[in-house]
């Protein structure tokens, strides 16, 4: 079936399902493959449960029925199909990829951009190869700008995302290490999250660069840029910190005016997510007020550094992801909190770092053996590598273990490391 034909059926049924657990009435089933499933052996079922049609590339098996569409490659279909639409829309589309702080900078441009306009953005962390083609799929002519998060763990993925969902504006928020293991080398990342950039420049469009970044810069040199960051009015925005402990405090600027925010945000490292958020909602008209206050209503989710004081500590829960550079992020700003409390760290490993794990590893604790925490525990089979000084801890159960024999007390506590070690299921303990 021709791309147009199928987009006439999705015009009649916008909705899209890849869930057979999820079959909306009159939706469209695509049926995708996983490595532990493949949604071909479903599409009956879907239809059976209220989805108009089934997109599936094996039909063995599946009796005939004018609801199944088949194709070729269902993944490829639902790009394409994504594409085909994001054409038709004419929309400015605002692409934002980066080592850290993506979906937090996606939240706070969206909400930003929401005060004025009707804005078509990134669910949650939906920002891969099927996750950014059915958020193109989700956007509709009453939207008037879409936001998306572009992730990517293998060089040519941001690639093959810009060309599906063809952005007008770019924003990359930095580039560390992270993903080491699918991309090989820090030089493979840079080219993978240059590809955004590489887009930009090739079909016109603009973009949003941290002038601080000095490798963002220069990536983007000659390019139509719009430049924020700190403390310099010649740039488009420009911002002062006052605090980032508890919570992010600052001042913007926008030629000769100045607004002062407070935000829910942790970290020092979220002033650099905000600042964007500022100049992509200032270059897109927004009235100041409206950007304040949409910075100041936003409240993290996820553990994405959020502050909490429990009965027994105060505690900073960045328990979502971890890799080399938002580890270091998040422990030189924890060790420059004022505190009259004893400070410690509970720090997760960091995962998929491929050949790199032993020596991240090895520096993060050379790191944190010149600081002088009170206390120190690691968690995860990463460290047993090393030659810890400190207390490891295979896994979070283990960890919970050893508070509730020798409870933590009285501290101000640093929670940091990779989702899969789930350092969150600690916080009751502390
Ligand atoms: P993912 O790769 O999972 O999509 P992401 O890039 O979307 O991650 P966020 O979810 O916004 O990033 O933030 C995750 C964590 O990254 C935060 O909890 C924080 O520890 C760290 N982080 C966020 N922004 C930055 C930044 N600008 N610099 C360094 N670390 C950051
Ligand atoms: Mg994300």
């Amino acid at each position: 079936m021709e791309i147009s034909e199928l987009y006439t059926i999705y015009k009649q049924h916008p909705l899209i399902t890849t869930d057979s657990r999820n079959c909306p009435k009159d939706s469209i089933f695509f049926a995708l493959k996983g490595e532990n499933f493949n949604g071909n052996r479903f599409a009956e079922k879907a239809l059976n449960e209220g989805c108009a049609y089934a997109v599936v590339d094996e039909w063995e098996g599946i009796p005939a029925d004018k609801r199944i569409i088949v194709v070729e490659d269902v993944l490829n279909t639902l790009q394409k199909l994504a594409n085909y639409h994001r054409r038709k829309l004419k929309i400015p589309i605002i692409a934002i990829t980066g080592t850290n702080g993506k979906t937090t900078t996606k939240e706070l441009v969206s909400a930003i951009l929401s005060k004025e306009f009707n804005v078509a953005f990134t669910p949650g962390n939906f920002n891969n190869h099927i996750g950014v083609p059915l958020t193109l799929l989700s956007m509709t002519e009453n939207h008037e700008i879409g936001v998306v998060e572009m992730g990517a763990n293998h060089p040519g993925e941001i690639k093959l995302l810009c060309d599906i969902a063809e952005p007008d504006f770019g924003l990359i928020t930095n580039i560390g290490k992270a993903h080491i293991e699918g991309f090989g080398s820090f030089e493979n990342i840079k080219k993978t999250k240059g590809e955004l950039y590489d887009f930009i420049r090739e079909h016109g469009g603009k973009v949003f660069v941290n002038s601080d970044d000095a490798l963002l810069c220069e990536m983007s040199s000659g390019m139509d840029r719009i430049l924020y960051g700190r403390n310099n009015s010649e740039l488009f925005v420009s911002g002062k910190l006052y605090s980032a402990h508890p919570f992010l405090e600052f001042d913007w600027n926008f030629f000769e005016h100045t607004y002062h925010v407070k935000t829910q945000l942790v970290g020092a490292f979220n002033f650099d997510n905000a600042l964007a958020a500022v100049a992509v909602g200032k270059y897109f008209g927004i009235n100041a007020e409206y950007i304040s206050k949409a910075l100041e209503e936003y409240v993290p989710k996820n553990n994405r550094s959020q502050f909490e004081r429990t009965q027994k500590n105060d505690l900073i829960i960045d328990a979502y992801n971890a890799n080399p550079t938002s580890m270091r992020a998040a422990l030189d700003f924890f060790v420059k909190i004022p505190s009259a409390l004893p400070k410690a760290v509970i720090i997760g490993e960091m995962k998929e770092l491929g050949d790199i794990t032993k020596e991240e590893h090895a520096d993060l604790l050379r790191f944190i053996v010149e600081q002088s925490f009170s206390k120190v525990y690691l968690v995860g089979e990463a460290f047993n590598e090393s030659d810890s000084p400190f207390p490891v801890f295979n896994t979070v159960e283990e960890l919970i273990d050893e508070l509730g024999k020798h409870p933590l007390e009285g501290h101000y506590v640093l929670l940091k490391g990779s989702h899969a070690v789930h350092l969150e299921k600690a916080i009751p303990y502390l």
